[in-house]
């Protein structure tokens, strides 16, 4: 069974379109359409593919910025919460990380520059944003739509790109963990806010409120988590491998370590600045660590 339909390929990414997002399609059809407003619900649906064809064009900007790093992306995945751009990895260097999670956001503040510059042109300009809807100005929603993307994906919430932010910055300042450990607690408390305010208990400006906010929220919680136990396994790990090599018999052995004949333990072996493991008087292994 499909899962999500290929779109087409922009920049050598493929981009691929969620079976779900459908369902979000038919969903602002079905709400808009009541009492008759078929043409406010089809205004509303050619305003949503408007929407994610930005979504798209914030994920190229995430993607493009992270290949002048050397940093390939494996495709880009629209799903009904938002865009996914699958970078091969992810960069450790905090100005990179930087530079990748802010280039999103960007392309938005650039597409609201155009639309503006539009609406003024057109004398199209909006006199009331509250009735844009109403008066289905396409310009004018998808700019309301794009300063709205704009804010949204700088809140502080990691691992949004804005939290992404946050992390690189701190990072600047003390270790990567420390870092995302604040990082993922500040994205937990606003995931919280979020969630109560998907759920209508808290009104918050510009997130507005429905089972979208409330996916978006535990995105955000179950992610951000996911993240952390990476970057705390990755900490756990030794900076670089151990080299431990086995003992070839032809080679010179190395003096023994104690009077004890049947010696079993780690010696340091100051002139080849190895480890050497041995067991019952018999060198085994060296273990570099440099
Ligand atoms: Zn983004």
């Amino acid at each position: 069974m499909f899962r999500s339909w290929k779109l087409g390929t922009a920049f050598g990414i493929g981009i691929y379109v969620h079976w779900t997002f459908l369902l979000l399609l038919a969903w602002v059809f079905l709400t808009n359409a009541g009492g008759g407003h078929t043409e406010l619900a089809l205004f509303a649906v050619s305003l949503v593919v408007c929407v994610f064809g930005c979504v798209i064009l914030h994920e190229l900007g995430h993607a493009l910025m992270a290949r002048r790093f050397g940093i390939p992306t494996q495709d880009i995945t629209l799903y009904p919460i938002g865009g996914v751009a699958r970078l091969t990895r992810m960069s450790e260097r905090p100005w990179e990380e930087f530079w990748i999670a802010i280039a999103g956001p960007a392309v938005n503040v650039v597409i609201a520059l155009f639309l503006t510059g539009l609406l003024a042109l057109t004398g199209n300009g909006l006199d009331d944003p509250e009735r844009v809807l109403g008066e289905l100005n396409l310009p004018g929603a998808l700019l309301l739509a794009n300063i709205a993307l704009v804010l949204f994906n700088l809140l502080p919430a990691f691992p949004m790109d804005g939290g992404r932010v946050l992390r690189a910055l701190l990072a600047l300042k003390m270790g990567r963990l420390r870092a995302t450990e604040i990082a993922t607690t500040l994205g937990m408390a606003i995931a919280a806010l979020l969630f109560l305010s998907g759920l209508g208990i808290l009104s918050l400006p510009v997130v507005g409120s429905g089972p979208m906010l409330m996916f978006v929220a535990l995105f955000v919680f179950l992610v951000g988590q996911q993240e952390l136990a990476a970057i705390r396994y990755q900490a756990m790990r030794p900076a670089s491998p151990l080299d431990v090599r086995p003992i070839a018999p032809e080679s010179a052995p190395p003096a023994t370590p104690s009077a004890d004949p049947r010696f079993s333990g780690f010696t340091w072996d100051a002139q080849s600045r190895l480890w050497i493991l041995w067991h019952n008087g018999q060198p085994i292994q060296t273990i570099s660590v440099e």
